[in-house]
């Protein structure tokens, strides 16, 4: 088989810096230009793009436009949707006394964040991740700070290390 000259995505000649890139997906050849890599979304506690990862990406560093599109956008969508919308989540915390309009029929599975440095972080993720679920509020927030001792009982071993952590249920409100 001759090797193409050209990308056939965007017909640029390959060269020194157009290098050639086999799709992992599709298993066509595109130049370095039309690789599209995956892209981070550091506001969720967990990666939305593990299975194309995984079923993919041995040894690859992303995939073809057209490959991109069917396997990466949607959820990417999503996720750029929850971080556009994460504001307009509306949080009780746990101790609040009065009625949250919560509709009976629709609570999510809790959610939680992972250990972050600051409280808004914690509470933005848990948010965001609301939002990327759909749901339109969520209650029983709750912040854990955290001392950790590195083994034994002095003092000095123990690192006083604030962590932030938020929880809660994903619920839809009336
Ligand atoms: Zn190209
Ligand atoms: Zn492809």
């Amino acid at each position: 088989m001759a090797t193409l000259k050209h990308c056939p995505d965007c017909q640029r000649a390959f060269g020194f810096f157009r290098w050639r890139y086999q799709c992992p997906k599709c298993l066509r050849t595109v130049c370095s230009d039309c690789l599209r890599r995956i892209p981070a979304t550091e506001w969720l506690p967990f990666d939305v793009f593990d299975a194309p990862r995984n079923l993919y990406l041995d040894s690859y560093d992303g995939f073809c436009r057209a490959c991109w599109d069917i396997l990466i956008l949607p959820n990417f969508r999503q996720y750029e949707n929850a971080i556009a919308s994460e504001s307009f989540i509306t949080c009780w915390p746990r101790t609040y006394k009065g009625r949250i309009p919560v509709r009976s029929d629709s609570r999510g599975e809790p959610i939680s964040t992972t250990w972050q440095r600051n409280r808004d972080d914690a509470d933005k993720m848990l948010r965001v991740h609301a939002a990327y679920l759909q749901f339109n509020a969520v209650i029983e927030i709750e912040r854990m700070t955290e001392v950790q001792s590195e083994g034994g009982t002095s003092k000095k071993g123990t690192h006083r290390y604030t962590a932030w952590k938020a929880s809660g249920v994903p619920c839809r409100i009336d």
